[in-house]
């Protein structure tokens, strides 16, 4: 990687071995948290060649960002992983890892600083990308069943207020026909193809299986994160709706 970042944001590189070549052009931007105890852990472990994981860039908690692969490379944060019927995340998106010990160590809010460095990277990249709205993702959006990062302590609602990422308010929590698991029949059908075209990776199987809970639990620390227990409740389905609306309205 040359000696300058790619982005004005970032002050600092830490080059990791861990990258190739893209296959696709870059077109989606990918969230994550680092999931470890410390930040030097974590940034230890990424420019580890043993480990093949790697990301773009690195934010601290306190706003510092520090850049590991150059964008034109493939770097490995993704993993296994599909969007809109695509594979190969890694070849078709930046990956940004956010410090937070994250679900399995502590999982805390995002200090402010933080996602104030979050915004003005994300922005910087989504312009000079031209990335689309709704291509902004966490990585639990294209790793449901696998990963739950960034979370549902992440501020995407503040994201989208500094114009990152498709968002609308999420329907407020109120009883009603609610699917779960083993639920089967038209109803499963019609959420599961919603999903699907929304972006999620999913099989219209007509029945609430694994996979549909893991999908609908990933959209709720996305979308609706206030109540993450995979049950397609009547919110989680009218925010699904009000996306899905806001999502062709932008094109
Ligand atoms: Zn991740």
């Amino acid at each position: 990687m040359s000696t300058k970042p790619d982005s004005p944001v970032a002050k600092k590189i830490v080059a990791s071995p861990n990258h190739d070549p893209r296959e696709s052009r870059i077109d989606m931007l990918l969230l994550h948290y680092t999931g470890m105890q410390t930040a030097d852990e974590a940034l230890a472990r990424l420019s580890d060649r043993e480990a093949r994981v790697s990301c773009h860039y690195f934010v601290d908690e306190d706003g510092r960002v520090t850049q590991m692969v150059a964008e034109a490379q493939r770097a490995w944060h993704g993993g296994a992983g599909s969007w809109k019927g695509a594979a190969d995340i890694n070849s078709r998106s930046i990956g940004i890892e956010i410090v937070n010990p994250g679900h399995e160590f502590g999982y805390r809010d995002f200090p402010d600083a933080q996602i104030d460095a979050v915004i003005a990277l994300c922005r910087d990249i989504i312009k000079r990308r031209h990335i689309a709205r709704e291509r902004v993702l966490a990585h639990s959006d294209v790793a449901p069943t696998r990963k739950k990062d960034p979370g549902e302590k992440f501020p995407w609602g503040k994201l989208a207020a500094a114009g990152i990422g498709l968002w609308v308010d999420p329907a407020p929590i109120a009883e009603g026909r609610t699917l779960s698991a083993n639920d089967r029949g038209a109803p499963v059908e019609d959420l599961q193809k919603q999903l699907i075209k929304f972006g999620y990776g999913l099989e219209v199987s007509r029945l609430y299986d694994d996979a549909t809970r893991s999908v609908v639990t990933a959209f709720q620390r996305h979308f609706r994160p206030e109540r993450v227990d995979g049950l397609a409740d009547p919110s989680t389905m009218d925010t699904l709706r009000h996306l899905l609306r806001a999502m062709r309205a932008h094109h």
